[in-house]
């Protein structure tokens, strides 16, 4: 059984945030030397800086700083198309960059690294996945923003965790059968909330499954009076035992407006910073990755968002290195989904 001790050095946001904005390779000087000169490129280059929840603590400090964007990847794509900066420098993971061409691709993308990518998009390669889809042509073909362009090009539907509800359930009432693509547990979770059967592809994320319910419940009993919030990518034996499931806006939302002072969560650590801005003074705790037998490979960060640092930020502006290109047929035809899915999210929000 677990106690307080053992598990209060991996717990307090506040440990988390000295972590993170004080990388052991920077002193605080150098930090603020990369943040002076990171606002300067930006404005020389006529660039704005787009920051997924998941990077690290000082990527989306900057990005706040700069009045740039910090949010999930359907909000990030909105962002881009919005802003007036002819480059946009991604702070997130391939599908994201990708993305942000498909919907820009007047603008020049850069991102910190091009090698930032991310295991459901690896797990659902074209080839395969268009075999699959040829041989359920009665079928609807939805996929998940976390996917690559070609998959995108493929698809009938992009969606993103936060309305991947909304547009299952807008295929049903339209009488279409579903492919649903990549990640199994978003899908399975999907299946649950609405009844409807769905063809699914074997695909995870490798952050998300490590999460243990077990481990969870171990933890509730050390703080029992803990919400535990609930990314859908993970399995649904901690789906099953979360007071709030969401997409990362919808946690931080939770986070916010739940009464509970401590939250138990399971997504990217990464998420902190903007839980902590939006419920101040309330006690965040990583959902366990471990537990006996288990590997964590992830411990609860992605190691591709990990890759979006200060230094790489400032190299892209700097060389133009970390451009993303599209194959102009591909950006045509997953544009298609992408835009669907943004109509559809505008709808909803009229
Ligand atoms: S956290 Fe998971 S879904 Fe998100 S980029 Fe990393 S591997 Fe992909």
């Amino acid at each position: 059984m677990l106690n307080k001790q053992d598990i209060s050095d991996r717990i307090l946001v506040q440990e988390h945030f000295a972590q993170e904005h004080l990388p052991s390779e920077m002193d605080q000087a150098e930090i603020d030397r990369y943040k002076a000169r990171i606002k300067a490129l930006l404005k020389e280059k006529d660039a704005c800086l787009v920051a997924h929840y998941y990077t690290d603590a000082i990527v989306q400090e900057i990005a706040e700083e700069t009045g740039g964007c910090i949010s999930d990847s359907l909000e990030m794509a909105r962002f881009g198309t919005i802003r007036p900066e002819q480059t946009l420098v991604v702070a997130g993971v391939k599908f994201m960059g990708e993305t942000a061409k498909i919907l820009n691709p007047e603008k020049r993308i850069l991102m910190p690294t091009l090698e930032a990518t991310c295991s459901l998009d690896i797990g659902c390669p074209i080839e395969e996945f268009s075999a699959f889809c040829d041989q359920h042509p009665d079928h609807e073909v939805v996929v998940y923003a976390n996917t690559s362009a070609a998959v995108k090009a493929r698809a009938d539907w992009v969606v993103t965790s936060s309305i991947a509800l909304k547009v299952a359930e807008h295929l049903e009432e339209q009488g279409k059968k579903i492919i649903w693509a990549p990640d199994k547990h978003l899908g399975e979770y999907v299946q649950k909330q609405t009844g409807i059967e769905m063809l699914m592809w074997d695909g995870s994320c490798i952050v998300h499954e490590e999460f243990k319910a077990k481990g969870i419940l171990e933890l509730k009993s050390v703080y029992p009076d803990a919400a535990v919030l609930v990314h859908p990518e993970s399995p649904d034996a901690v789906v099953q035992i979360a007071d709030a499931v969401g997409s990362t806006t919808q946690l931080i939302k939770a986070a916010a407006e739940l009464p509970n002072e401590t939250f138990i969560v399971a997504t990217d650590r990464g998420i902190f910073y903007k839980m902590q801005q939006a419920a101040p003074g309330k006690t965040f705790i990583e959902a366990p990755t471990g537990g006996s037998g288990a590997t964590c490979r992830s411990c609860a960060h992605c190691p591709w968002m990990a890759m979006n640092g200060l230094q790489n930020i400032v190299s892209a502006l700097e060389t133009g290195e970390g451009e993303v290109l599209v194959d102009e047929a591909l950006i045509t035809d997953a544009r298609r989904p992408l835009q669907r899915m943004l109509d559809f999210s505008a709808s909803l929000n009229k």
